[in-house]
């Protein structure tokens, strides 16, 4: 059933307890904890704990939780000082949606990335 936890995914593993992560949010839908593999100062990912692949069928099924993943990453953000204007060396930060194994995307459970800390080039690679 759509959003149920999957066997073989390592992000159910992370929100189930069974595979440690570094958790810095929490709340009842949402989860978002360091990337094991950091791109910027700030490498922070921002899932739902329901299981969806990605961020398209996420929105498509449960749009007011693609919502919240989008709020939560915006207050990881704040948490992390990595804001336009909070005097960080990025001066802003980025939300990734990696979507489909073409983009990058390697879990296929939806996540936000937040990445902060450091300056973005345009356009990505
Ligand atoms: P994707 O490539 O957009 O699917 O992003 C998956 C992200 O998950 C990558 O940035 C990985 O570094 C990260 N990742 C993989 N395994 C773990 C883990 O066990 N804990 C935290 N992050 C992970």
């Amino acid at each position: 059933m759509a959003g149920e936890p999957q066997a073989d995914c390592l992000f159910c593993k992370i929100v189930a307890g069974e595979v440690p992560a570094t958790v810095v949010r929490e709340s009842q839908a949402i989860t978002a904890f360091r990337d094991i593999n950091p791109q910027a100062p700030t490498h922070v990912l921002v899932i739902p704990k329901a299981h969806y692949p990605d961020a398209a069928s996420l929105a498509a099924a449960e749009p007011q939780l693609a919502a919240d993943v989008l709020v939560e990453a915006g207050e990881v953000a704040a948490a992390e000082n990595i804001t336009a204007g909070a005097g960080g060396p990025g001066n802003g930060y980025r939300i990734v949606f990696n979507t489909g194994s073409g983009a990058g995307q390697t879990v296929f459970h939806a996540h936000a990335h937040v990445l902060g800390g450091r300056g973005f080039n345009w356009p990505p690679g």
